[in-house]
């Protein structure tokens, strides 16, 4: 079923005049352009103008904040958080291809959080798709389970007494386990190319709408967890959009920055707990896609097989890691500087904007455009605490507030009780 559409064997590359052409184009249009690049005619032209037009029904604002830095902002989806770009996308096209081959598929995915909402929202009611979401009961908060309890259908999630890892554990388990084959098992984890190529297109779109001249350098800055939104950026660059940085911007788990500083890759285990809680990733899995598109090799573990091209990776990104004291500090900033609320995430990447326009101030001519890629709401205890200030919630989620929640399933307490929960579930 993937059609080569899920791997990533060459990357294709539009022409500079495609991509000043985009300036004219609105979302869907460049979509189109950039997606239909990837898969040529697997999808028809309609086709893909219908899923995107589907998957993307929401506004991607960019904002001038300051001199010549912009922000866009990921957060207008349905869960609020980018996510909701490639979950959604993906749901869709995986739709299309098991319609034509007739078949059904299960998802089964571990979430801290947002993965597990998007996956769950993105997927609801899709006809040949069921979801099984296994979250940490205790470390999610309750307006993220209930962007997942609350669905029903073929939604299926499970609470689970531990933490993150012991639902990826669990999950991986499953998949290696051939007593469950006939249940057909699929991911949607974010190294999924279904997922990784819609990131792309908030580069190419954010980008035709800040630029003055064709083939204009932009900056990039990144919030950066487990590396997918970086990644889609990376494609990006390598199909042509002219990129003069990308900043990664990464919270107090600094493997990333340790490791473009010194060569030397070390992961943090166990992954250090911030309030830009979405990026609190030890080893994140898409450095495998970011080593491949350098040349390097590093496997599961984190160790490194072949070292990538450093001089070309420093050339492409600089990384900072912010502490959870700097975060604050710049959520409380921003708001007394632009009577705007950021919210973690964004204040991670607009703080290490700030790093990287102190050290380099040659390139300060060059536009940048950080992205938000969650809404204010969806954190409201620190905001408040920090500029006492009550966000606004959008709509899509003062919905969820008041809706009832499907009861957890089954007690997991450990693999067995979770195959038999699957074999329970799924028998033929
Ligand atoms: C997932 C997430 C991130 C990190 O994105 P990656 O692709 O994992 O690097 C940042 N912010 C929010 C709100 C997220 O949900």
């Amino acid at each position: 079923m993937d059609k080569g559409l899920f791997m990533l064997n060459k990357i294709p590359r539009l022409t500079d005049d495609t991509i000043d052409s985009f300036k004219n184009m609105d979302f869907v249009d460049i979509a189109n352009n950039v997606i239909s690049k990837f898969i040529g005619n697997i999808i028809s032209r309609e086709k893909l103008q219908q899923i995107v037009n589907n998957a993307l029904d929401f506004k991607i604002p960019i904002e001038k904040i300051a001199n010549n830095d912009y922000i866009c902002y990921l957060d207008r989806g349905p869960t609020c958080s980018f996510k909701d770009f490639g979950a959604r996308m993906l749901a869709r096209i995986m739709e299309h291809f098991l319609e034509i081959d007739n078949k059904n598929i299960t998802i089964l995915t571990a979430t801290s959080g947002d993965t597990g909402s998007a996956v769950a929202q993105a997927f609801y009611k899709m006809s040949r798709i069921k979801v099984v979401v296994l979250y940490p009961k205790n470390e999610i908060s309750d307006l993220q389970r209930k962007q997942m309890t609350t669905l029903g259908e073929n939604i299926i999630t499970l609470g689970i007494k531990g933490k993150f890892d012991d639902c990826q554990k669990l999950v991986k388990t499953a998949f290696a386990d051939k007593e469950l084959r006939h249940v057909n098992l699929s991911s949607a984890n974010s190294i999924n190319f279904g997922r990784l190529m819609p990131q792309t297109l908030y580069y190419f779109w954010s980008y035709s709408k800040i630029v003055d001249k064709k083939n204009e350098k932009v900056i990039f800055s990144v919030p950066s967890g487990n590396f997918g939104n970086l990644t889609g950026g990376l494609i990006a660059k390598k199909m042509g959009l002219p990129i003069e940085k990308f900043i990664s911007a990464v919270n107090e788990n600094n493997e990333f920055p340790a490791f473009l500083r010194t060569g030397v890759y070390t992961k943090v285990e166990p992954s250090i707990n911030c309030i830009s809680n979405a990026m609190n990733v030890g080893h994140p899995s898409n450095l495998a896609r970011i080593f491949d598109l350098y040349g390097g090799q590093i496997d599961e573990k984190g160790i490194i097989h072949r070292i990538p091209n450093m001089e070309e990776l420093r050339n492409d990104i600089v990384s900072y890691s912010i502490s959870d004291e700097a975060t604050k500090d710049e959520i409380v900033n921003f708001y007394n500087k632009y009577k705007r609320i950021i919210e973690p995430h964004g204040a991670v990447g607009w703080a290490a904007l700030q790093i990287y326009r102190n050290s380099y101030p040659k390139n300060n001519d060059v536009k940048s455009i950080t992205f938000e890629t969650a809404n204010p709401s969806k954190f409201p205890l620190e905001i408040i605490k920090l500029i006492d200030i009550v966000p606004e919630m959008p709509y899509s989620l003062l919905l969820i507030q008041d809706k009832p929640e499907f009861p957890n399933p089954k007690e997991i307490n450990d693999y067995t009780d979770f195959k038999e929960f699957l074999l329970e579930k799924f028998q033929d």
